[in-house]
């Protein structure tokens, strides 16, 4: 049983476009690429005129590093937002083979899987005491049923912020082995206690884990994410990827951010954001008019509203923009509130506080 078996089988042996840059000649002149010869004006560090390397070895060796993988289990892209959809793509035939999500979640999915033509099939996260819960056994009939060749689950959850244990993840890829890849969205992994999925992977080639730059690395702007998953998986998707799709300054930055230096000043943000969350979370469960504060392992929080329009209004105006979830399935009444800086969080205390409080 191979994972290419899960791969749509007219882009198996998908060879993709050959670019100037993947032939692996080198020389002196390079006059095959109808670049410039001159960098533009513009361009003082003269980085821009040359194609870049579709996924530069520098940046793959420090990812792989910062994510405790080999460089071959790693596919680079822009954000994971473009890993999600290669994997729809390179996995669903239109029509045919379903996507499985647990809304409320992240909403990439369902739009890849649409754009794909792709069935979608919702089993809905369960509300219990202890917060959000994936339903990992209906989700695993479901895809038995249904015909599915992709499970999404969101770890740390977006909006919910719950985490799945790692053994339960690891059943499911088990039981869903020769019949769909199982990928666990890290993209909160950082603001965590659960270690991450990567340590699965050895065992399960239907597994796939996206970790992204955006959040805890603070470089949304770069879009860089990263797909990592079996080295089979990971050709196939190159060859689906877009011919340069990591911009050089993007790549330079990235690289910057993984000095050892900056991610020192990294996971002493992390450590703020986690106690940050902590306080919000505890002075949003005392604020009059608050039904509940979803326990969480993101640098988010999901609140439920006696009267969540007059919440999302009084946050307005003074100056607070948040996360509106009401459309959501099962958050008729919530919102999602980033964890900002501690003067951030404040200005969001003192918005929900009655007058009183608001001008302490
Ligand atoms: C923000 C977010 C992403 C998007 O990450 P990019 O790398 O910026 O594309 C992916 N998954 C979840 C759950 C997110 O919340």
């Amino acid at each position: 049983m191979s994972v290419l078996d899960l791969v749509r089988p007219d882009l198996r042996a998908f060879a993709g476009y050959s670019s100037a840059r993947r032939t692996g000649a080198s020389g002196r002149v390079w006059l095959n690429a109808n670049e410039s010869p001159w960098p533009s004006p513009a361009d003082a560090g003269a980085r821009c005129n040359r194609y870049p390397s579709p996924q530069p070895e520098t940046l793959r060796v420090a990812l792989a590093a910062l994510y405790g993988v080999t460089p071959e289990q790693l596919l680079i892209g822009r954000g994971s937002d473009e890993a999600i959809d290669l994997l729809v793509r390179a996995s669903c035939r239109p029509e045919r083979d379903a996507v499985v999500i647990s809304p409320p979640v992240f909403g990439m999915y369902a739009v890849s899987a649409r754009l794909q033509n792709a069935p979608l099939i919702e089993v809905p996260l369960r509300d219990v005491a202890a917060g959000f819960a994936a339903d990992l056994d209906a989700i695993a009939r479901a895809a038995e049923q249904q015909g599915a060749r992709l499970v999404f689950l969101c770890s740390p959850g977006n909006p919910t912020g719950d985490v799945i244990a790692l053994d339960d993840i690891a059943a499911l890829a088990a039981r869903l082995e020769g019949q769909a890849i199982v990928v666990v969205d890290e993209a909160y992994g950082e603001f965590s206690d659960l270690p991450s999925v990567t340590t699965l992977l050895q065992e399960h080639a239907n597994l796939a884990v996206l970790r992204t730059l955006s959040k805890a690395h603070a470089l949304a702007a770069a879009r860089i994410g990263t797909l990592i998953s079996a080295p089979e998986l990971i050709a196939v998707l190159r060859n689906c990827q877009a011919p340069y799709p990591l911009p050089t300054p993007c790549v330079d930055l990235a690289l910057a951010a993984l000095a050892p230096d900056v991610l020192e000043e990294t996971h002493r943000r992390i450590t703020v954001a986690r106690a940050e969350r902590a306080r919000l979370s505890a002075a949003l469960a005392a604020r009059p008019g608050v039904r509940r504060v979803y326990p969480s392992q993101g640098n988010f929080v999901l609140v439920r509203f006696d009267d969540a329009q007059s919440a999302f209004d009084r946050l307005l105006a003074a100056g607070v923009v948040v996360r509106d979830q009401r459309a959501a399935l099962q958050l008729h009444d919530a919102l999602r509130i980033s964890v900002g800086s501690p003067e951030e969080n404040d200005a969001v205390i003192a918005a929900l506080s009655n007058n009183k409080d608001a001008t302490a």
